[in-house]
């Protein structure tokens, strides 16, 4: 038996713990802090690191061009401030990029219309006309009656989005109240997929699937869907389209609630509709470099060998600049870890960061990374017709140990929108509650206070914490990142407060700095046991 398994108990003796029973027994370097609010609050970078990251190298989705100008950008800007960066190749699938879209109604009257392509959308090759037609195509016994009748046609399939008034603000910031509710931990909470809504997602993917095929063979001109929110607020994804064995989908278009209503209702009255549709796309090839994770660090100096992580993803969807997806998340950790150099300090522990690719797409870049370098579990047999998607699969198998597991501290992770940091998730980890609380007491006057014993997910520090490895996400303003930006044409640089962003960035040095410094590694949880049966996931949104 090589490196493969190695037992907990050998491990325990490797992992030195030193784990207070109380803040106030966990030691906090407070002349640190002091170095870092002075460089975070009084010389910040973080927004111009927001702005070239978004208003400059725009959206970055995995596998473009323009993640690899970004990812590119980024290794350069941490080497000229100091670290010692390199780009780590990733295994992602097919590239894609928007060249072009104008969507025009031309009759009943010209409007131009608020669309944008779904990620992996092919294009018209150049302006095409086509009426509209409204096909509820909701289930599999609605396609029959379509049959032969949609060539060229521009097909809505679904109800319009309701919109109401808005009587609350978009967005909004945790009260002491709301915080608290946060922080209460309910026993036998909901998940975020019970079996139950696994198979209800599952069953609307394979229809999605059906339908595109269905609309491919009928040579519609495009498929449109009506974006939740308002104010034309378009929120788009992707339905797959990077893996080599992903089905052909249409011209697949998402269009702001109000416009698709006003079809919608003008064909239910039976007013012909007749829109232009030009869209231009590229696919580019498989280039491991387009979808590369970010790697940089800080050597330590008497614990080199011993790590202290700080992460957020690098891709973004692709209508807006991806700026509260998560161009803030990475500007805060590239901020945190300048911070630190220019304050001149020098950590015990060797402080690296993780600018990760595919997260939006499943985390590719964070597993591919972590189970490179730390630890993995064989990947799971793809069973024929199995179409779940590799990030809802269940792993398998016993751990494979890495030699770097034994000596990886802890890894915090930032992606929860462009709101400031308001406390931290502990995983259901006791142990690391009383040194949260310690480490957030400087801060508490920005309003970071609160130290929760409930999990979160969605997002890459669970690629760390499903390998029993400490990993960790902060709790965060909400603003309007549900509301108004993630994920949509509205996620630009003006949704980033600068005050949120120096106070996250100060944040996250302060908590590198202290875990470097500190005696132990970061207390562990116990090994996550081998499952068995589905179970439910944390809440949380990638
Ligand atoms: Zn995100």
């Amino acid at each position: 038996m090589s490196r493969a398994v190695l037992p907990a108990i050998a491990l325990a003796a490797l992992v030195p713990l030193a784990v207070p029973a109380r803040a106030a027994d966990e030691k906090v370097d407070l002349a640190a802090v002091t170095r870092i609010r002075d460089e975070a609050f009084n010389r910040s970078k973080a927004q111009e690191t927001l702005s070239k990251l978004t208003d400059e190298l725009g959206p970055r989705l995995t596998g473009s061009p323009s993640y690899r100008r970004a990812a590119e950008w980024a290794k350069g800007q941490l080497e000229e401030w100091g670290l010692t960066a390199r780009l780590v190749p990733v295994t992602f699938g097919r590239g894609w990029q928007l060249d072009h879209v104008a969507v025009h109604m031309l009759r009943p009257g010209v409007a131009p219309l608020e669309a944008y392509p779904k990620a992996w959308s092919p294009g018209t090759d150049g302006p095409r006309r086509g009426e509209a037609v409204f096909a509820k195509l909701e289930k599999e016994e609605d396609l029959d009656a379509w049959k032969g009748k949609l060539a060229g046609k521009v097909v809505l399939t679904s109800e319009p989005p309701e919109v109401r008034p808005r009587e609350k603000a978009d967005a909004e910031r945790y009260t002491k109240e709301t915080l608290d509710d946060v922080v209460r931990f309910e026993p036998g909470g909901r998940g975020r997929f019970s079996p139950a809504e696994r198979e209800k997602f599952m069953k609307q993917r394979r229809f999605r699937r059906k339908l595109a095929a269905f609309l491919v063979e009928e040579k519609v001109l495009a498929w449109v869907d009506g974006s939740r929110g308002d104010d034309g607020t378009v929120f788009v994804q992707a339905d797959g389209g990077w893996r080599k064995d992903d089905p052909p989908v249409p011209v697949t278009l998402v269009l702001g609630a109000e416009q698709y209503g006003r079809i919608v209702r003008l064909l239910e009255r039976k007013v012909p509709v007749e829109l232009e549709v030009d869209v231009k796309t590229t696919f580019t090839p498989e280039d491991p470099l387009a979808s590369a994770d970010v790697i940089a660090e800080i050597p330590g100096t008497d614990r080199k060998d011993e790590v202290v992580m700080l992460g957020a993803h690098l891709d973004s969807w692709h209508a807006g600049t991806g700026a509260t997806d998560n161009a803030a998340g990475c500007a805060a950790v590239m901020e945190a870890v300048r911070i630190l150099k220019a304050a001149g300090l020098r950590p015990r522990r060797t402080i690296r960061v993780g600018l990760w690719s595919g997260e939006e797409q499943g985390f590719y870049g964070s597993r591919a990374w972590v189970s490179e370098t730390l630890a993995s579990r064989p990947e799971p047999k793809e069973k024929p017709g199995d179409d779940t998607p590799p990030w809802m699969r269940r792993p398998t198998g016993p751990l494979f140990f890495k030699p770097e597991y034994a000596k990886f501290s802890v890894y915090f992770n930032l992606d929860n929108g462009g709101g400031k940091i308001r406390g931290i998730y502990t995983q259901e980890n006791a142990e690391v509650a009383p040194i949260f609380q310690a480490w957030l007491a400087p801060f508490a006057d920005t309003g970071a206070t609160a130290v929760t014993m409930k999990r979160t997910g969605g997002t890459d520090h669970v690629t760390f914490d499903g390998v029993g490895l400490p990993g960790f996400q902060f709790i965060q303003d909400e603003l309007d990142y549900d509301t108004r930006t993630h994920h949509s044409n509205m996620d630009v640089y003006e949704r980033v407060p600068k005050g949120d962003l120096m106070q996250a960035s100060a944040v996250l040095a302060a908590f590198a700095w202290q875990a470097a410094q500190r005696d132990g590694l970061m207390p562990r949880k116990p090994l996550p046991p081998e499952p068995k049966t589905p179970e439910r996931e944390p809440a949380g949104r990638p």
